[in-house]
């Protein structure tokens, strides 16, 4: 099967966690935009030069050139076949509206938009210990998951890194901008009738379930 699912919430909710799972078990292809900007970012294009003055603040990508690039990769081959799992896009309810018309035009219809939620202390723990893998993506804790050799990657033996927009500061800021700027979105589809409210504190496996069976595609 092919699924087209929306994954909302605020930043160290574990949309990636989900967005991996989902990917691994149903086939359809992950399109995070977070990972899009630092591919863009580590391969030094404009594209990414722009977006890490943006990012490293713990501010938005302005929405044009952040709708275009979600666009494109929406409009690939494999992305229609496998179907797509979005984890970080729409962020803004202007995001949310280009991607409504464009689904429209290609009658493409969503399985759903998923809201991971879970109180505002629990992020900010999650985001202050956490540690990712420069090259596969793995991502570790530091009090809730440890990697086996500290400062590597169990996977693929990388240096694990805690990446810029993780410090303090800027998950300050990061989480302003999500109660004022994306919590409208999970508003917007709510008023769409296709959200899923999804407790999100439990493990990864008890979360994976309510996802499927919620959605209905297990
Ligand atoms: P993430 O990995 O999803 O936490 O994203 C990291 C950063 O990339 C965010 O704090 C934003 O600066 C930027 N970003 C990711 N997705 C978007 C988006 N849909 N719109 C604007 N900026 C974004």
């Amino acid at each position: 099967m092919s699924a087209r699912i929306i994954l909302v919430g605020p930043p160290g909710v574990g949309k990636g966690t989900q967005a991996a799972l989902l990917e691994s078990r149903l086939g359809a292809k992950g399109l995070s935009s977070g990972v899009i900007f630092r591919t863009e970012i580590e391969a030094e294009t404009d594209l990414g030069q722009l977006a890490k003055s943006y990012i490293d603040r713990g501010e938005l990508v302005p929405n044009g050139v952040t709708i275009q690039m979600m666009l494109k990769r929406l409009r690939t081959e494999e992305v229609r076949r496998r179907g797509f799992v979005l984890d970080g896009f729409p962020r803004t309810v202007r995001q949310a509206e280009a991607l409504t018309d464009e689904l429209k035009v290609e009658e493409i219809h969503l399985d759903g938009v998923v809201s991971l939620e879970v109180a505002d202390d629990v992020v900010v723990g999650r985001l202050a210990g956490r540690i990712g893998c420069t090259k596969c993506g793995e991502i570790y804790h530091s009090v809730n998951k440890r990697p086996k050799r500290e400062g590597f990657c169990d996977v693929c033996n990388s240096v694990l890194v805690v990446r810029e927009d993780d410090k303090p500061e800027t998950i300050r800021q990061r989480l302003t901008v999500f109660r004022d700027t994306t919590r409208p979105v999970i508003d917007y589809y709510e008023s769409l009738g296709c959200l899923l409210k999804v407790p999100a504190d439990g493990d990864s496996e008890g979360v994976y379930r309510m996802i499927v069976e919620g959605l209905g595609i297990d």
